[in-house]
């Protein structure tokens, strides 16, 4: 049985980096989208599009051990997590940051056309309070990843403040701005508002605890699942531990919450669709 965990993190030098990995292996955990931390945990400054690329092409040798260290099959995704954008503006003044990391977005992009991600991200905008003249401009870069995204035919996972269904409506209408394709848009850290989703043109990767996959199942299987575990010894299981994913899931499709089609569709289906990517290969 596939499964697959939508937004995951590794860090070898505050976490347990591939022993995190073998514990989803051994809860049954098969596939893995493993997600850019930022250049800061990655030990470099995080101060100009060079040290971003570093911290990717960093990520990319991570992700490579995975697959060459483990049995899970891991996908890199690639970006600039928008609190190093809101640090850099503060830090270097809002135009230059902007400059840096628009660069490093393409850079992001570069790596996907090349195969060796399959999406960019995480991107989008603070979940803490910002100046407005922050705040727009992270929109601005979350619409140019949305654009660069679309350019080059891969996903984006979207990081965001807490959402509901308002500020699903706002989504909807960037992601019809850009005209990205609508099922390419993820929501990573979504609630299980998988309705609203599908309405607006995005794909929620829902928080996988009993309650909200509950609700999402409830509503149908248009989403898929994730932990966003950060591998932080000092925040041990953070946000969900890495063996939720496989866990629940078994867990649902014994209680009967989950049939072996919802199974197939969330793991399988709807990542093949999103990344482009086969888990079944
Ligand atoms: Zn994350």
């Amino acid at each position: 049985m596939i499964i697959l965990d939508d937004h995951f993190h590794v860090d070898p030098f505050h976490g347990l980096f591939l022993e995190a990995v073998k514990q989803f292996h051994r809860a049954g955990g098969t596939h893995l989208m493993v997600v850019y931390k930022s250049a800061h945990d990655y030990g470099f400054p995080g101060l100009k599009v060079e040290d971003f690329m570093k911290a990717m092409d960093f990520h990319i040798g991570l992700v490579e051990r995975i697959n060459k260290e483990t049995p899970v099959k891991a996908y890199a995704v690639v970006g600039v997590h928008p609190a190093e954008f809101a640090y850099l503006a503060e830090k270097r003044g809002l135009k230059y940051a902007k400059d840096e990391v628009r660069k490093a977005l393409e850079y992001a992009q570069r790596l996907c056309l090349e195969g060796k991600a399959v999406a960019i991200g995480e991107i989008g905008r603070p979940h803490y309070e910002v100046s407005p003249d922050i705040w727009e401009a992270s929109i601005e870069l979350m619409k140019y990843g949305m654009a660069l995204a679309k350019e080059a035919d891969c996903a984006v996972q979207l990081h965001t403040e807490s959402f509901d269904e308002a500020r699903f409506r706002e989504l909807g209408e960037y992601v019809r701005e850009v005209g990205i394709k609508p099922y390419k848009v993820v929501k990573h850290f979504s609630p299980p508002l998988v309705k609203v989703a599908e309405e607006v043109g995005v794909f929620p990767s829902v928080i996988a605890s009993r309650k909200n996959i509950r609700e999402a199942i409830s509503q149908g299987n248009r989403f898929m699942m994730e932990t966003d575990y950060i591998d932080d010894k000092s925040r041990p299981g953070a946000v969900l531990g890495p063996k939720t994913v496989p866990r629940r899931t078994k867990a649902f499709l014994q209680n009967g919450l989950f049939t072996e089609e919802d199974v197939y569709k969330i793991h399988v289906g709807n990542p093949r669709k999103v990344y482009g990517i086969d888990p079944e290969e």
